[in-house]
């Protein structure tokens, strides 16, 4: 009977108090691999997840600020609500919290968001040149061309809401003078909506040097992008 009932309060606790322990795994996988593959200089970028809380509240569980990739551990991941207040872990959120809240919000398919500074999207972003749509895969895939968010503080409201308004239904948004952010439904997917964006930064750097950085033709561009929307709406229903 001592045990029967033991193990009912243990349960009741655990309902109580979610720790989200699968969810914080894959943002701090995702976040190493970030950081091997190069996407990052230092502690800089940041991952987070969406999660929800036993009433269904939405919140996220997301990368400390200013810390090693190498060195962190799942206890590092916080767990914040959308107003910014702590719901698990001692460390200081990620400083870019509001651009990825802002992204949650407005979109209810994104369940993961990760920013990184990798060099040629970087330089798109300095350059504030739109990444055009130049492969098929890059269409289906991140839904159209890569916009440039107009340049706005780091860590502002400014720089969310632009972050926002220039994402629009796509999975990629480049962040004038800054970096970039990729969204997904998990991590893994917006770790390699970022990849993708890198490699197709570097392709268009390439062959604006040759002489020629082509879009792919409109009516192509326009039955892709209708192929995306297509995938995007079966994934949410
Ligand atoms: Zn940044």
């Amino acid at each position: 009977m001592a045990t029967q009932k033991l193990k009912a309060n243990v349960s009741s606790v655990t309902k109580r108090t979610p720790t989200w322990r699968v969810e914080r795994a894959e943002v701090l996988a995702a976040a190493q691999e970030m950081a091997r593959l190069g996407l990052v200089v230092g502690s800089s970028g940041n991952v987070s997840r969406r999660v929800k809380d036993a009433k269904g509240r939405d919140l996220m569980a997301v990368t400390p600020s200013s810390r090693a990739y190498e060195t962190l551990t799942l206890n590092d991941i916080v767990v914040i609500d959308f107003e910014g207040e702590p719901v698990l872990g001692d460390l200081i959120p990620s400083t870019e919290s509001l651009s990825h809240i802002a992204v949650y919000r407005a979109r209810r398919d994104v369940g993961s968001v990760m920013h990184t500074h990798s060099t040629y999207a970087s330089a798109m972003a300095v350059a504030a040149l739109e990444i055009p749509a130049l492969i098929d895969e890059m269409v289906i895939l991140l839904g159209g061309p890569v916009h440039v968010a107009e340049y706005a503080t780091p860590s502002s409201e400014e720089l969310a809401a632009n972050v926002v308004n220039a994402l629009g239904d796509r999975k990629a948004v480049l962040m004038r003078n800054h970096g970039l952010l990729g969204v997904g439904r998990t991590p893994n997917d917006a770790l390699h909506a970022c990849q993708l964006v890198e490699h197709m930064a570097q392709v268009y750097s390439l062959s604006r040097a040759l002489g020629r950085g082509r879009s792919l033709p409109p009516e192509v561009v326009h039955a892709e992008i209708e192929l995306y929307r297509m995938r995007q709406e079966a994934e949410q229903e």
